[in-house]
């Protein structure tokens, strides 16, 4: 008895083990390489392409000179951390499946914000400032996850592989579901730092629950005022690629959230006709 249970144990911890490599090779062949080939390819075709942006105005191409048929096209603008790590736009910074960000990017400064979590410093003012206002306001909120790295990324989306590799799905089964749940490593906003998301302080899960929450009503009505939108509405997975996530806020200056906001639009649609 106490044989098969040992057996048991065994065969469940290397069928765990088969499971985990086989997440861990799926996204090394199928996501990791492309994307670094990806990025590496970007960088060099940006480097070469820099004149075409124009050199006063490093980040989305400037004022008004981008094609942008397609929020898909970076058309000759900076790569996201050129773009980041630049003095004037780095808010405006586009990061989606897209445009990748490169995975050794690290924000320059990080501040850390009441609750533990961490933020490129250049958001965390307008940020305690809007969660000190929701405060205030009687909203009980918490910022349950700020800036991720790539690696803890990558950790995250493995972990979902591997739990559905586990449960009996092949690797692209796998694949194909955790993608709709879990960002892709490289293409989250959590590693640019500019990103959080906030729950209700009672109810720290992650479901679109969430959105009937007076907490978070609060926050899509406000945080335009903060230079802050929620960044993947109801309804607009076509465009953003992520589902609709009621605690993802986003940070992007004020004048851009606050004709987001008044618009009804995306990071995307917004970025496309500047
Ligand atoms: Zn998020």
């Amino acid at each position: 008895m106490l044989q098969k249970k040992r057996f048991l144990r065994r065969r469940r911890y290397f069928l765990t083990g088969i499971a985990c490599g086989a997440a861990v090779m799926f996204l090394i062949l199928h996501f990791i390489y492309p994307a670094v080939s990806a990025v590496s390819s970007a960088e060099t075709a940006s480097s070469g392409e820099k004149t075409d942006a124009g050199a006063t105005d490093p980040d989305s191409g400037g004022s008004g000179n981008a094609g942008a048929s397609s929020p898909g096209n970076s058309g000759g603008s900076a790569c996201p951390e050129e773009q980041l790590r630049s003095d004037s736009g780095w808010e405006l910074t586009l990061i989606n499946r897209d445009h990748p960000l490169s995975h050794d990017y690290v924000p320059a400064s990080l501040t850390e914000i009441p609750g533990g979590c961490s933020v490129d410093s250049r958001i965390a003012d307008a940020l305690n400032r809007m969660l000190s206002d929701a405060r205030s306001a009687g909203m009980n909120v918490s910022v349950i996850s700020g800036y991720r790295s790539y690696e803890t990324q990558t950790e995250l989306f493995a972990d979902g592989m591997t739990e559905r590799i586990a449960g009996g799905l092949t690797p692209e089964q796998a694949y194909t579901d955790t993608v709709q749940s879990v960002t892709l490593p490289g293409t989250s906003e959590h590693a640019a730092g500019l990103a959080v998301d906030i729950t209700a302080s009672s109810y720290p899960v992650l479901e679109e629950s969430q959105a009937r929450r007076p907490e978070q009503q609060w926050l899509m009505e406000h945080c335009y005022e903060y230079g802050f939108i929620l960044r993947y509405p109801d309804g607009s997975e076509d465009i953003t690629g992520i589902t609709y996530e009621p605690w993802h806020y986003r940070y992007v200056g004020e004048a851009a959230a606050a004709e987001i906001h008044a618009r009804g639009i995306t990071l995307e649609e917004y970025l496309q006709d500047q």
